[in-house]
């Protein structure tokens, strides 16, 4: 009699008596079933469903020690986020029995002794059930994948391709909580492009956002450690994220920056401070503690980059050293 549509399924059956469980599995096997496993007490049954993962328990009520109806609740609880179809074996007289087994989690009932077609019949509907929880499972693991896609979109900067501020806040934020849970230095630097207005203002629109293009990949090409994190926070401000990065090292990095920027050469017509496009930076490096916030670092990397340009810009100001990248160099 082939009666299952596909039968490649494999199946406990748990049941104090001896007899009952051969008679099943014989029925079982002779419907093409592929594995067939047996417990004859709960604990046997709990051992098999987590070594064998069978796709379908088929469970007696009564049995001594503990009862179905604990059973099921054990596998329900192992389930996890999947779910196993569990069928109730049961005698005619005990419909208060078959309630509970119901509301503790069980799916069906067969009353014993059990004939070949109703068995037939349940495991078809179990199965057509089995094939549409596993769709649904895999359609609901591809929304969680297309939502981190759609995540990493909204964070991304469609001109430049960095992080953008939405991303910079929450990127900040973590890696406040991890130096402080690690007690490594972390810096933040805030820069940006000196006399970037007048850039426009001469070279027209088109020509500012390749210039914040080219700007966007020095930046990133100078974060090369992977928790390094370059972001667009606006029109033409930049923030770093350096994590374990103590202040000489920022300065040093500040340094690598301002070099690489410069050899680039995008002439700037309208500079004041140069013939090509230049930066200006604010730097605060400190060991996160309970205080350290989101504001309170970009408060500070915003007034030592107020300092920058107060000194001339082209440059970068260490808030904690109140230093600029330059003097710090002399000093050494
Ligand atoms: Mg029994």
């Amino acid at each position: 009699m082939a009666i299952l549509q596909n039968t490649d399924l494999r199946i406990l059956i748990v049941d104090d008596q001896d007899s009952v469980r051969l008679v099943l599995a014989e029925q079982l096997i002779k419907m093409g079933v592929r594995e067939v496993v047996q417990a004859r007490s709960a604990i046997e049954a709990i051992e098999m469903f987590a070594a064998h993962k069978p796709d379908i328990v088929l469970l007696d009520i009564q049995m001594p020690g503990h009862s179905g109806h604990w059973i099921a609740e054990q596998i329900r609880n192992m389930d996890g986020g999947h779910w196993t179809p569990i069928i109730f074996l049961t005698g005619l007289d005990s419909d208060e029995d078959l309630w509970e087994g119901i509301r503790v989690g069980g799916d069906d009932y067969l009353i014993k002794p059990v004939r070949s077609t109703v068995l037939a019949a349940k495991l078809r509907a179990m199965q057509r059930l089995l094939t549409m929880q596993r769709r649904l499972v895999s359609v609901t693991e591809e929304l969680y994948e297309a939502n981190k896609r759609l995540n990493s979109l909204i964070e991304r900067d469609a001109l430049t391709g960095l992080i953008n501020r939405r991303g910079f806040d929450r990127i900040l934020h973590e890696q406040i909580l991890l130096a402080r849970r690690h007690r490594l230095p972390l810096t933040l630097m805030i820069c940006d492009i000196d006399f970037f207005k007048q850039y426009n203002d001469t070279l027209g629109h088109p020509e500012g956002d390749l210039c914040l293009q080219t700007v966007s990949k020095v930046l990133g090409s100078v974060c090369q450690r992977p928790t390094d994190t370059a972001c667009r926070v606006g029109g033409e401000e930049f923030a770093l994220v350096l994590p374990n990065t103590p202040r000489s090292g920022a300065m040093m990095f500040a340094r690598a920056l301002t070099e690489v920027l410069a050899s680039r050469g995008i002439v700037h017509p309208a500079s004041s401070v140069s013939g090509v496009v230049t930066v200006s930076g604010g730097i605060t490096t400190c060991v996160p503690d309970e205080q350290t916030s989101n504001l309170g670092m970009v408060t500070r990397a915003d007034e030592a980059l107020y300092a920058a340009k107060a000194q001339g810009r082209n440059n970068f100001f260490s808030y904690e050293l109140q230093l600029t990248a330059k003097e710090h160099l002399a000093q050494r």
